[in-house]
């Protein structure tokens, strides 16, 4: 048997496991997650008062056909799981103080946004569609910001004021950074293409995770949880082994309280486990950063990677008694900084749309560059006004608040990663220094690119088949 051990359990570990598992019938697959919670950033859970509490807002794109293809092997339903927006994009804009319905690639806008500014777009459109969806040199445009290149190909600079293409440009978290013309691309082409999109009809961490992980026990995999990878053992050559311990339930609590920057490990729990054949790393950058502090044959070979930098993202969550969202909308882009996007789920999940007691199930996501200083109150604040200038929008603090979940994602497990223009070129391969050791996550380099839940799987596919061609060479 070849012994696979894969650390980290979120979409990126659990899709290189399932990978394997299905692929080769004498491998022996460990997965180790240091979260009480599998699923890493993308998993959603209840709290004790039983409401789906998100890691940050979650929608699958149309074109995630890993994910889908994944899911339904794992025997999701995705018609019972999958809840469409329709296609129905909105965008909040500032200038005319009006939602907007942003068209399906997310270039196009359709009327009511003025004719004039309709054709232009439409003409950029037409003009730049080869690059977008037939140019095999993209990487080239990854130095160039999104902006930049969009006025050089004949965008309206009035038009880049506007809100949805600011709205484009965020796509990737970056705001108030640029993200990288390539990346932005990419995503258009590969991962969000169509603009239709689902969300899930319940939590990730029932209707997704939970399918996923029983899938990957029954192919005969084993998952481990609440074991923190703290170093791995080399030969200069190969991993050989790795030191794992049980993180510090004192200053964690599971679950109750959020996890400071470092998850620390009781130093007597700490245990080597040796005689590693292959080794896949599915941690995000923060967590890879901890590791194997002083080698400095491990870090000259991963030495870009200090080029990287990570964001950390907003979600918050307010159920309300009455209704505070204009009819007929789910999702609304383009809201003032530094949370852009709101969805109400209360139309489209099964658990709210049953619930007369639930007005709005309202969720917003941002990231907090530039809001660092402001506390958790004076964001809600500018939260709740930046909602109000939308139409029909109501205040939910006069809409009878029922609960609510304010996150700061700033933990090394959870910060998201800055696409900034210039950086694909330093995020790492899933091939290493090391013959055994193959890296997976939304950050690793891959055909999506775009930091998404698409991404890390495709990226976990990639390892698990360098894994498989290791074994193969090494026979
Ligand atoms: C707020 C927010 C909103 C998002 N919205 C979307 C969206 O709408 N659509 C979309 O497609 N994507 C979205 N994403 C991105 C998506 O969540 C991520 O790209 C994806 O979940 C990353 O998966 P991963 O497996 O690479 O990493 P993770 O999910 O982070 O998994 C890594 C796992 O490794 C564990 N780990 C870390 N260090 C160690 C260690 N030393 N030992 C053991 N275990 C360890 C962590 O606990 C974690 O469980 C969003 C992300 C955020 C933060």
């Amino acid at each position: 048997m070849k012994k696979v051990v894969i650390i980290g359990g979120g979409l990126a570990g659990i899709a290189a496991g399932i990978k394997i598992l299905e692929e080769m019938k004498d491998a022996d697959v460990r997965l180790y997650n240091m979260g009480h919670h599998l699923g890493g950033r993308a998993t959603s859970w209840r709290d004790a008062e039983g409401f789906n509490i998100d890691h940050g807002l979650h929608g699958l794109f149309a074109p995630y056909t890993n994910m889908r293809r994944m899911l339904k092997r794992a025997g999701v339903k995705e018609k019972k799981t999958l809840v469409s927006n329709k296609r129905i994009n909105l965008c909040y804009e500032e200038s005319t103080g009006k939602v907007h319905s942003i068209a399906p690639d997310l270039r196009i806008p359709n009327p009511p946004y003025p004719f004039n500014t309709y054709r232009k777009i439409t003409n950029f459109g037409i003009k730049n569609a080869k690059t977008i969806y037939l140019d095999m040199d993209i990487e080239k445009y990854d130095d160039i910001c999104y902006t930049a290149w969009a006025l050089e190909h004949g965008m309206d600079k009035e038009i880049t004021k506007m809100r949805w293409f600011r709205f484009s440009q965020d796509a990737a978290f970056n705001w108030p950074y640029e993200i990288s013309t390539y990346l932005t691309l990419m995503g258009v082409r590969k991962a969000v293409g169509t603009g239709k999109y689902f969300y899930i009809n319940g939590t990730y961490g029932e209707n997704i995770i939970k399918p996923l992980t029983d899938y990957f026990e029954k192919l005969g995999g084993k998952i481990f949880i609440k074991k923190k990878l703290t170093e791995l053992i080399h030969d200069g050559q190969k991993i050989t082994g790795i030191k794992i311990g049980d993180p510090d339930a004192k200053i964690h609590g599971y679950g109750t309280i959020p996890w400071k920057d470092v998850v620390p490990v009781i130093q007597d729990s700490i245990q080597e486990i040796n005689n590693i054949d292959a080794l896949i790393l599915a941690i995000p950058p923060d967590c890879f950063r901890e590791l194997n502090w002083g080698d400095s044959f491990f870090w000259n070979g991963f030495k870009s990677i200090e080029n990287l930098r990570t964001v950390v993202s907003l979600s918050y969550q307010v159920w309300t008694k009455e209704s505070v969202m204009p009819t007929g909308t789910v999702t609304i882009n383009g809201l003032d900084e530094p949370m852009g996007s709101v969805a109400d789920y209360k139309t489209i999940k099964d658990e709210y749309k049953n619930n007369p007691g639930i007005g709005s199930a309202l969720e917003w996501v941002g990231q907090e560059t530039s809001f660092e200083n402001k506390t958790d109150d004076e964001l809600k604040e500018i939260i709740f006004n930046a909602f109000l200038k939308v139409p029909g929008a109501k205040d939910p603090r006069k809409a009878g608040i029922i609960h609510e979940s304010f996150n700061r994602n700033k933990a090394n497990h959870e910060r998201y990663l800055l696409t900034e223009p210039g950086t694909v070129k330093f995020r790492p391969r899933t091939r290493t220094h090391f013959r055994n050791l193959f890296l997976a996550g939304d950050w690793i380099r891959s055909e999506i690119e775009m930091p998404c839940m698409e991404g890390a799987i495709v990226t976990g596919i990639n390892a698990a088949n360098e894994t498989k061609k290791y074994f193969s060479k090494s026979r």
